[in-house]
């Protein structure tokens, strides 16, 4: 006797989708969520200055009309609180509590072939039976701390930027240090510099931002937009990124440099990353394209810093820009012109080790009451090593991808007999509108265990071959544009000792949806079914 249908790790967007699709479904579901709320990312990452960077437009859930019109965004990309505020709402408003167990973190589960279930436990000593076990544990969920000697002895307080204490961190008359220049240590750094004595950022690769020209989203314009709200979102479904962008069409190359510099310094003005990686067809597959936007960028950044040596030094070299995540920040660049701010560059002279009254570079001491870290994610696979997954056989996720994740659509992993992975390698997933394509995850597994089911199936796996023949075209696909060069997280680079690998899928979600549909309409095309 299996105990549940679904058993669903974790409950941010997808969790949280999960638990609803399921159950209606009709399947018993629980959701276990290491928190003490919902939210995933938006429940961890509560440090100042963090907001979405999709505007709420696009980042939320389009399954439901209702909620779509009857939830009001205050702004074009809202802070972390009125996301948290969001997806308690859904909760709420779909009876989604009584299915969702917090402060519980999934520490094992094994695959039984005799019974074709999951046993799954969990940190509360439970264990309990499921027939699919689905992964909605996320792609930056699992955080990373540097190993730097000394941490321990460090007399002040220290934060990673997914972990703020809920209760806020006052930084007045502190000195603080901020390590990490990436999306979370550009939207924290102007808070803390408007709140600190000192503020020394510690930059190891300078990163490019652009505007995000964040405001009010009006009434008027609001009421407009959501007129149109279903024909938008069926566009987004289509579309390259799950966001409706229009670009040129054409690549930067073939234009005439003033048309180029126009159309650059609209969408500088006008905010938002994609539309600006998105200008042109070229940016992300030649280099000499790239390097038209980068320079862009660079102008902007030597006009809005005052000291030319900062300036030079927020400029970032070395890798095509959007090839690490493109940062956006109103206010990130021009915070260096605060007498009360420091770039410190430990690309030149790196951080050696903490002492009880601050950090140590190759050159010079610092002294600091507080340290943050913004240093990111074991992403796309930590979270799903770290709660110790056993396939067929007993043999670990963590060896079955030991030279890199192996999935088939990002979905499925061969071996690991219903299992699930909600937005996985080898999809778009952080390549996209991560809400879109979270609900097309989430929709493609309903309908697939609801397929089983009524064609007398227990157990769904990928072949072997299905999935190799995937990671080879997704791999393709990926090395015929710029992205793997770039020593990013995207790439595992972030990790010492993780294997470089680029293991998300760039051709689309449009294309990626029609291609999951069709494998769907097959009869599961390149998956082994089995039992009854
Ligand atoms: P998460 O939100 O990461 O939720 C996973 C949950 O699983 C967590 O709550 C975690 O505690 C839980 N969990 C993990 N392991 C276990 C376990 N073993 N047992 C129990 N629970 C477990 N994407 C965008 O598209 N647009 C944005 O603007 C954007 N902004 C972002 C801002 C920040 C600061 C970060 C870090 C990411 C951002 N992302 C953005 C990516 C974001 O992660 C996704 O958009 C989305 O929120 C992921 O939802 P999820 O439910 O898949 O994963
Ligand atoms: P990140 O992009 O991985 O950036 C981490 C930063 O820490 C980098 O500057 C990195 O430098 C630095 N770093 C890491 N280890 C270090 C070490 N040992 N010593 C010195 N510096 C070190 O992480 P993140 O900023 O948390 O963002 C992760 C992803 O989350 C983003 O790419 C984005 O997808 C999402 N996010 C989105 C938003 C948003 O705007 N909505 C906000 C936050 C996060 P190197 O570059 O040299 O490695």
């Amino acid at each position: 006797m299996v105990d549940l249908d679904v058993v669903v790790v974790g409950a941010g967007f997808s969790g949280i989708y999960a638990v609803h699709a399921f159950r209606s479904a009709g399947l018993t579901v629980r959701a276990f969520e290491a928190g003490d709320g919902i939210g995933g990312t938006w429940f961890w990452n509560s440090y100042p200055g963090a907001r979405c960077d999709v505007e709420s437009k696009d980042y939320s859930y389009s399954f439901s009309p209702e909620l779509e019109q009857e939830w009001s965004w205050s702004e074009r990309y809202p802070a972390q609180p009125e996301i948290l505020r969001y997806l308690n709402h859904v909760a709420d408003k779909f009876g989604l509590w009584p299915h969702i167990q917090l402060n519980t973190r999934v520490t094992g589960a094994g695959w039984d072939a005799a019974t074709a279930s999951w046993r799954v436990s969990a940190s509360d000593g439970a264990t309990l039976t499921a027939r699919f076990l689905v992964s909605a544990a996320g792609c930056l969920s699992e955080l990373q701390v540097p190993d730097l000697p000394g941490l321990a002895e460090f007399d002040g307080a220290w934060y990673h930027t997914s972990r703020w204490p809920k209760e806020g961190v006052d930084f007045a008359g502190k000195r603080v240090g901020l390590v990490g220049t990436g999306s979370s240590g550009i939207q924290v750094a102007p808070e803390i510099a408007a709140a600190a004595e000192h503020l020394y950022v510690f930059q190891r690769t300078a990163n490019f931002a652009v505007p995000n020209r964040n405001r009010p989203w009006a009434e008027a314009e609001e009421r407009a937009f959501k007129s149109g709200y279903r024909e938008y979102r069926a566009e987004a479904r289509e579309s390259f990124l799950g966001v409706p962008i229009t670009g040129t069409g054409r690549p930067v190359l073939d234009e005439p440099p003033q048309d180029v510099q126009r159309l650059f310094t609209e969408r500088w003005e006008a905010g938002g990353g994609m539309p600006f990686l998105g200008a042109y067809t070229d940016v992300l597959v030649s280099q000499a394209a790239n390097d038209v936007v980068a320079e862009f960028m660079r102008d902007r950044i030597r006009e809005i810093v005052a000291d030319p040596a900062v300036a030079d030094l927020l400029c970032p070299r070395g890798y095509p820009v959007g090839a690490k995540r493109l940062c956006q920040s109103d206010d990130y660049y021009a915070m260096f012109n605060q007498a009360n701010v420091s770039l410190v560059d430990i690309r030149s002279t790196p951080i050696e080790s903490a002492y009880p009254g601050g950090l140590k570079t190759t050159t010079d001491s610092y002294d600091l009451d507080a340290l943050v870290f913004a240093t990111g994610f074991d992403a796309l696979t930590g979270a799903l090593f770290a709660m110790d997954i056993r396939g067929a056989g007993g043999v670990p996720l963590r060896s079955a991808w030991a030279t890199g994740a192996q999935t088939y659509l990002g979905l499925a992993t061969a071996g690991f007999p219903n299992l699930f992975i909600i937005t996985g390698p080898g999809s778009p997933s952080v390549f996209s509108n991560m809400v879109l394509s979270i609900e097309q995850h989430v929709e493609w597994v309903r309908d697939c265990i609801a397929w089983l089911r009524s064609h007398g199936h227990a157990t769904i796996a990928p072949t072997a071959a299905a999935q190799s023949a995937w990671m080879e075209h997704v791999s393709e696909v990926a090395y015929a544009t710029l992205f793997p060069k770039a020593d990013s997280w995207y790439v595992g680079a972030n990790i010492p000792g993780k294997p470089r690998v680029f293991t998300s899928y760039l051709a689309g979600c449009g294309p990626y949806r029609a291609k999951c549909d069709a494998v769907a309409a097959a009869g599961y095309e390149g998956f082994a079914l089995g039992g009854s």
